[in-house]
């Protein structure tokens, strides 16, 4: 699905020599190199504060912690994304309030959200699923009349910018009151090994978390609140640093591939191909296919005995999950996440992919699809 070597060798003399240099300044925790990778990605993303921690999971818990949200309170998130965004909110003894998304983006249904709002709604935690934007304009709204947190899981989108109606523009992230990423190594801004930061442009909750994610010290020995341990390495960071340097190009890349994709299925009526809504970029997390009209699970068991890597996100909606069932659930109100589970696959998209690859993938799903 991803070719993490091919992408290395092309910057393997930079990334080696910044390892080294690292493990020379032994400044492996907190070194130079993560203040200097914070600095570079506010600048990136326009944001008052970045503050790295230990991976995408980690992000969202601590902004969760830093908001101060106690049992009891409602946080609202998507029924399709992965588990993680609903685990941390379970894990805090917050109660999660899955709604479902809408077909063409993938991403949280804003009429699905304004009815999931109770007097005890505290969060909303949208998910810019497969590399492009929730509808955030409607999200803030819709926040702002109720008076909720807006938590935004990057860790697909990184880099996608959002276009408001009057004009103005955002980085996926930085829209809500906190954003939070992830490093994860097949992420689109991924490094070699865990890595995660939160973004916000609130100066006091930035200083909360920054005492959060080191074990609730703002002071050292001096513990204020009951924190975490949650760092960013500095080995993660300085490979970070350059390859944040080059991820609107690798951005820019994964849209090409997208485009090639789409336009080698555009004649097929059995499948749909992914769409950007227009108040977004697309940073192309993922890559895919509603499979409509012809059996998904077939078309993924050829594509596997003709090893073309590809793969279902997600195969079971978070709603059905052992870990998250809830009696007050009803299977109606998922009807969009319960068809797109049957429905989709993601093909190979990352940055060394070829258009020969591209033409042998599309042409064995068309043969398939068409037999
Ligand atoms: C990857 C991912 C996470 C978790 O990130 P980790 O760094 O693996 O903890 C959270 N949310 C979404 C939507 C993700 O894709």
């Amino acid at each position: 699905m991803v070719d993490l070597k091919g992408q290395y060798e092309k910057i393997q003399n930079k990334v080696n020599k910044a390892i080294t240099d690292v493990i020379e300044s032994s400044a492996f925790i907190n070194g130079p190199e993560v203040k200097g990778f914070q600095e570079d990605l506010e600048s990136y993303l326009d944001v008052k504060h970045v503050i790295p921690c230990g991976n995408g999971t980690d992000a969202l818990q601590i902004s969760m912690m830093a908001l101060g949200l106690e049992q009891g309170n409602e946080i609202i998130t998507v029924d399709f994304t992965f588990a993680a965004t609903v685990e941390v909110i379970a894990l805090l003894k917050l109660t999660p309030v899955l709604v479902d998304v809408d077909s063409a983006s993938f991403n949280m249904d804003i009429e699905a959200l304004k009815r999931a709002i109770t007097s005890k709604t505290k969060a909303i935690v949208p998910v810019h699923l497969f590399g492009q934007c929730a509808n955030m304009e409607a999200i803030l709204e819709v926040a702002k009349a109720h008076d909720l947190y807006v938590i935004e899981d990057t860790a697909q989108a990184i880099g996608a910018e959002y276009t408001f109606r009057d004009g103005t523009k955002k980085k996926a992230g930085t829209i809500g009151t906190v954003g939070t990423t992830s490093f994860f190594p097949s992420k689109n801004l991924g490094c070699y090994g865990d890595g995660g930061a939160i973004f916000t442009n609130d100066d006091d909750l930035a200083q909360t978390i920054r005492g959060i994610v080191n074990h609730g010290m703002y002071k050292k020995y001096y513990h204020d609140v009951i924190g975490v341990n949650s760092r960013l390495d500095s080995i993660q960071a300085a490979i970070l640093r350059i390859k944040l340097d080059l991820l609107d190009s690798y951005c820019d890349t994964r849209r090409k591939a997208a485009a090639y994709y789409s336009a080698g299925f555009a004649h097929s009526d059995r499948i749909i191909t992914p769409t950007t809504s227009d108040f977004t970029t697309h940073v192309f997390h993922q890559y895919t296919l509603q499979i409509i009209g012809a059996d998904r699970n077939a078309l993924h068991e050829h594509l596997n005995a003709n090893n073309i890597p590809n793969a279902i996100y997600y195969p079971v909606p978070l709603h059905n999950q052992k870990a998250y069932m809830n009696s007050r659930y009803n299977e109606n109100d998922f009807k969009v996440t319960n068809q797109l589970i049957r429905s989709v696959i993601s093909l190979p998209m990352h940055t060394e992919l070829e258009t020969a690859q591209q033409d042998h993938i599309i042409h064995s799903i068309l043969n398939f699809l068409n037999a």
